[in-house]
């Protein structure tokens, strides 16, 4: 299980870093995000969910599935 940011896509808006409950994500000396703790993650989904860019991806096990609870909060 694993949190990874494509670099590629990421905006660096920082939408993780202020959503994910666990706080995994922190910033490096540039203010960029990084993930900071990609193996503590508790599979929520609000990362990859709520990234604009789609550049968030929870890797998980084949038997493990993120909860990506539904919310009625769309902004
Ligand atoms: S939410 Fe997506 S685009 Fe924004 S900082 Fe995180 S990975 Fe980058
Ligand atoms: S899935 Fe949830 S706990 Fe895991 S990194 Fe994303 S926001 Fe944090």
């Amino acid at each position: 299980m694993a949190v990874k940011i494509d670099y590629n896509k990421c905006i660096n808006c920082k939408i993780c870093y202020e959503r994910c409950p666990e706080g995994l994500f922190g910033l490096n000396e540039q203010g960029q995000v990084i993930v900071k703790y990609p193996t503590e993650c508790w599979l929520c989904g609000a990362c990859q969910m709520d990234c604009p860019k789609d550049a968030v991806k929870v890797i998980y096990e084949a038997n493990a599935k993120p909860f990506f609870l539904k919310r009625d909060d769309k902004e």
